[in-house]
Order: C-alpha cells, then sequence, then structure tokens
C-alpha cells in the first residue's frame, strides 16, 4: 500500500547538511497502525510531513497504492492528498468561520460531493459531537475541536490517516478520549494509520513502532497486538 524507498531528508547547506533521514526504507499495509517515535529533532513530523507530501524529499520516493508522489504536479498532489489521506494536527486547525458541520464536510464539500453535510454529520454522530455541529471552533473545547478534525480527517474514507502528536495539546483524559475515537474509527475503516508521539501509552497502542533516531529508522513489531 504504501512503499518508501531510500528516503533521504537534508536541511540547510550543501556543504554542511542537517541529515534528518538517511536512506531509509519502508512499507506499510492496508490496516496497519504505526507510531513514529524517537528524540526530540530525530524526525518524527519530517517523516509524516514527506508521507503526506507537504514536503518534497532530498532523495528517495514515496508510492501510495503504486502512485509514486513525486510524479504529481502541485495540482494533481493537492488532488491526491485530498482523495487519500486524511491528516490530523496537534494543533487542530480547524477553519473559525465555519462551523463544526462544514469543517467536518471540508474534504466532500470541496470534492463536489452532493452527500457531503449528510455523511459529515454522520461521521460528527461517530465522534459524539451531534448536538454541537452548528458550534463554531471557539465554541468547542480543545477535545471537541480535536474530535471534529478527527470527522474531517476521516469523512472521506481516505487510504492513510495521518496523525501529528494528536493529543498533545490535550490534558492526560481528554487525550485518551480522543484516542480511543481515532483508534475505533480507524479499525472500523479500511485504512492505515500513522501517528507521530511522544507518549508511549499511545504508542503501544500501535501494531508498528517506527524508532528515529540520528537519521535512521528501526522498526519494531508489537507482538502483542500483531498477534
Ligand atoms: P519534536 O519531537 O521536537 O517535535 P521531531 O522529531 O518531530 O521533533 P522534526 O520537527 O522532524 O523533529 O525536525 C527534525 C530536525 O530538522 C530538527 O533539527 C529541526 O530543527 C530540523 N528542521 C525541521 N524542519 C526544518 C526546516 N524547514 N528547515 C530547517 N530545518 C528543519
Amino acid at each position: 500500500l504504501i512503499q518508501v524507498s531510500n528516503l533521504s531528508m537534508q536541511f540547510g547547506q550543501q556543504s554542511t547538511p542537517l541529515v534528518v533521514l538517511d536512506d531509509i526504507s519502508f512499507s506499510m499495509k492496508r490496516g496497519d497502525t504505526v507510531a513514529i517515535v524517537g528524540p526530540s529533532g530525530s524526525g518524527k513530523t519530517t517523516l509524516l510531513q514527506l508521507l503526506a507530501a507537504l514536503e518534497q524529499p532530498t532523495h528517495g520516493h514515496i508510492a501510495l497504492n503504486k502512485q509514486k508522489l513525486s510524479d504529481l504536479s502541485p495540482d494533481q498532489l493537492a488532488d491526491f492528498r485530498r482523495d487519500n489521506m486524511g491528516i490530523v494536527f496537534q494543533s487542530f486547525h480547524l477553519i473559525d468561520s465555519l462551523t463544526a458541520l462544514a469543517n467536518a464536510a471540508l474534504p466532500l464539500d470541496i470534492a463536489g460531493r452532493a452527500d457531503a453535510s449528510d455523511k459529515a454529520r454522520e461521521m460528527l454522530e461517530r465522534v459524539g459531537l451531534k448536538d454541537r455541529a452548528t458550534h463554531y471552533p471557539q465554541q468547542l473545547s480543545g477535545g471537541e475541536q480535536q474530535r471534529v478534525a478527527i470527522a474531517r480527517a476521516l469523512v472521506h474514507e481516505p487510504t492513510l490517516i495521518l496523525a501529528d502528536e494528536p493529543t498533545g495539546n490535550l490534558d492526560e483524559k481528554t487525550g485518551e478520549r480522543v484516542a480511543n475515537m481515532l483508534f475505533n474509527l480507524h479499525a472500523q475503516s479500511q485504512s492505515t494509520l500513522v501517528l507521530v508521539t511522544h507518549d508511549m501509552r499511545l504508542a503501544k497502542r500501535c501494531k508498528r513502532l517506527f524508532w528515529l533516531e540520528s537519521g535512521t529508522l528501526r522498526v519494531e513489531e508489537n507482538h502483542e497486538l500483531s498477534a
């Protein structure tokens, strides 16, 4: 499903580059849950951004459903991302001028789908926010905003769900509730879930742990869950 080959990412000048990812390769299957973990500055967010095609790698390539991301033009990439990916950010990134319902409907609205509102309503119900549909982001708590963001990320049934510290801005109890929701929705879908986290309790709920350190990747299978 997802094939990453010889991926490298450098920042800074050619003469003294900061090598964040150094020739890493891996694949992910449908249904996989993957936690990207590692010390601060090890490149976790960078790897997620590359998977989301929000950054271009220095070397190597990423293919999703056999489509090489580097073969797409910026316009095609935007469409491809919208059709195939759902992204959840640490700081929610909802649109303040839109209601919870309109935020959740966004990916389908942009694609011109007539059932956008119905599907978004259904997703809000699944994240327990049916009665908040007409609220604006400022009228919602952090946990509620993240649940709207999760509804938006999953409303178009993406192949790949990417989440960067999805519970990072939430207190422990709210974070756990939001994480439960994300894992439950993922389990009911056919998608692959990749999340970046500092929280090892959250990471250990994933079938695979991707440890990043000094540019290299070590993959650990979580046998308790894989069994
Ligand atoms: P944290 O756990 O602290 O969020 P991280 O593992 O997600 O860190 P990244 O944000 O991926 O790490 O950053 C990896 C390294 O690359 C850091 O040293 C960072 O300063 C550097 N870096 C990231 N983006 C850029 C950029 N656009 N330009 C230059 N350097 C960058």
